[in-house]
């Protein structure tokens, strides 16, 4: 029987895709187990639409959640103003045809992150205020029935792969 596969942040693997050119490596024997099963799917929403790496900050603008910017009822702009809503909206469709493509039902995605944030997300003043809310590759994967989980969900979602 192959093991269902899991729709991973690419910075939670160690990969340096963030915008400041870091990674957000996540050291869990759960993941790296996962790893080792070969049912990870990497997945960097931002760098796959083509954004470059580093890259400005951005966040939702007005305290907005992902999936306001999905009905266009919200955009996502970068800490100078410059408007990205469109190329994270592009990211998060490439990630959802990831998912589709490698029949991924799971998903483990950076928080707080305008595209991956699964529970948080920054309230687009650029001050570090946090507020409940997703990104948009979050709130997109899960409007098509893809569980997402937080790094601090990463025993829910073991249990949720084994259910
Ligand atoms: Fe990590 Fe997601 Fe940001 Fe890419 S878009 S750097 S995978 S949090």
């Amino acid at each position: 029987m192959t093991l269902p596969k899991i729709l991973v942040s690419a910075c939670l693997l160690g990969r340096p895709v963030r915008y400041d050119g870091a990674a957000k490596t996540l050291h869990d024997t759960l993941l790296d187990r996962w790893i080792s099963e070969g049912r990870v799917v990497s997945v960097c929403p931002e760098v796959m639409a083509g954004l470059p790496t580093p890259r400005p900050p951005a966040e939702i603008a007005g305290g907005a959640s992902g999936a306001a910017v999905i009905e266009r009822a919200g955009r996502i702009v970068e800490a100078g103003g410059n408007d990205v809503t469109e190329a994270y909206l592009a990211g998060a469709r490439i990630a959802l045809e990831h998912a589709v493509r490698h029949d991924c039902r799971h998903a483990l995605l950076t928080d707080g992150s305008p595209s991956c944030g699964g529970s948080f997300i920054y309230d687009g003043s650029f001050e570090g205020r946090r507020i409940a809310g997703e990104g948009v590759t979050a709130a997109l994967l899960r409007q098509q029935g893809i569980a997402v989980f937080s790094p601090a969900e990463i025993s829910a979602l073991a249990a949720a792969l084994d259910g």
